[in-house]
């Protein structure tokens, strides 16, 4: 063996591959850096919804806060239940929603009750309307009775003290109720996160303005602020920058500024990539990945000044892909919200689908629901990363992994349907 013959040096650096860094591996290296954002406000309910609670909600009364009827009919005690044949028991009065029947349940006797109406003292059974036959003040009911039933037990939704939502819970619209139902009118969320965004490209135009030769309108833009507006983070449109270093870095700088996170889309694959990388290096800690899938292969991440950067891939799909994929769990996470699993399920494949071994792909996919309830999946046809009707076709990704060749009828594929996500 010759002196000379070079042996690669072992490098903290080994499991970095620039031309191919696996997705997981890529999620994991965002998730390392990605943190809440600090600051809190207190909101009205109303605004509430969507929201990111941070504090711990405990109940602050019993809901129910009485023991009440969930049917019209009669409040009777369960010692008078006949056990056979039928009974006849005395109408006393009426116990209406917000109207309790003054007086007591005394055995052999009846009060008219109706839902929600506070349970007479006496009484702890209900027996629907329906099921008696009325003899002028009497009722006459028949054996089968349960004791207890149809009765709502003060505490049985919510008991005094019990904590309802913990920090981090993204407020639906049953929430809204919940917490309204415990005289909550106002609660604290995590404030806004400020998210920048701009394209970048000579090529652009904005809508309005006439095309010439070998330009395009930017369509980015719009699809990043449809993604953005559904997260209710706060918006900042900074508009298409030219391929320019001083455009770049102005904006870049301006962004850092105000924003907790900058998103960029274009420039970032090979050729643009140094020009902007300069900049990039100049501002702040950002790396260049090549990441093993399709569409979105080159993605930029990491820092300027306090913000968070991702540098998207110019073509339209692959903005929405990597959004989703690697963006969109970083803002979730930042905006304090708890971990939520997206759903995936495993769905038989109509058509082929074709694939190379060594990269994930989300393919753009149909679910469809067949007359006997199964669900299907199929490929929306051409899968270029420039083909955005794809994805407005499309109502789910259908996610395959690295060692997956092609795929044929038939097969089992892993599939995110962009309901609740999209
Ligand atoms: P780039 O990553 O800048 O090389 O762009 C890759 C491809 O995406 C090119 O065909 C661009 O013209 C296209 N592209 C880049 N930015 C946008 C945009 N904002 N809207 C639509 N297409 C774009
Ligand atoms: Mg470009």
């Amino acid at each position: 063996m010759t002196n000379n013959t070079i042996v690669p040096e072992p490098s903290c650096a080994d499991d970095y591959d620039p031309n191919s860094l696996p997705v997981a591996e890529a999620l994991a290296r965002i998730d390392r850096v990605v943190r809440p954002i600090v600051g809190r406000e207190c909101v009205a309910l109303r605004g509430a919804l969507g929201r990111v609670l941070v504090e711990t909600v405990k109940s602050p009364l019993d809901v129910p806060a009485h023991t009440n009827s969930a049917m019209d009919g009669y409040a009777v005690s369960a010692a008078d239940l006949p056990r056979e044949d039928t009974r006849e028991l005395r109408v006393i009065g009426t116990a209406l929603a917000g109207a309790p029947f003054p007086g007591r349940g005394e055995p052999g006797t009846a009060v008219r009750i109706m839902t929600g109406a506070v349970m007479p003292e006496g009484t702890d059974t209900v027996i629907m309307q329906e099921h008696v036959t009325q003899r002028g003040e009497r009722v006459q009911i028949g054996f089968n009775h349960k004791a207890g039933q149809n009765v709502r037990q003060a505490g049985e939704d919510l008991g005094r003290g019990n904590t309802v939502f913990e920090p981090g819970r993204v407020l639906q619209p049953a929430d809204l109720g919940v917490l309204a139902s415990l005289g909550i009118a106002e609660v604290s969320v995590q404030r806004r996160l400020r998210v920048a965004f701009f394209s970048t490209g000579d090529e652009l135009r904005s809508l309005g303005q006439t095309l010439g030769e070998g330009e395009i309108y930017d369509s980015n833009r719009y699809t990043l602020y449809g993604m953005l507006m559904r997260l209710g983070v706060e918006l900042i449109d900074m508009g298409v920058v030219r391929d320019r270093r001083e455009d770049l870095r102005r904006a870049l700088a301006e962004a850092s500024r105000n924003a907790d996170a900058i998103i960029t889309s274009g420039g970032v694959s090979v050729g643009e990539a140094d020009f902007v990388k300069e900049i990039l290096t100049s501002l702040g800690e950002v790396n260049f990945w090549k990441i093993a899938m399709k569409p979105g292969r080159p993605l930029a991440f990491g820092r300027i000044a306090e913000a968070v950067f991702f540098g998207l891939p110019g073509n339209p799909v692959s903005v929405m892909v990597t959004f989703y994929e690697f963006v969109q769990p970083a803002l979730q996470r930042m905006m304090g919200q708890g971990v939520s699993d997206v759903v995936r399920m495993k769905v038989p494949c109509v058509t082929p689908l074709r694939k190379k071994t060594g990269r994930m792909e989300f393919q753009r996919g149909i679910l469809e629901q067949q007359a006997d309830g199964g669900l299907v999946v199929r490929g929306t046809g051409d899968q270029g990363s420039g083909i955005l009707s794809s994805m407005s076709r499309a109502n789910c990704f259908i996610v395959l992994p690295d060692d997956c060749a092609k795929v044929s009828a038939g097969t089992l594929v892993d599939v995110k349907p962009f309901a609740g996500f999209v």
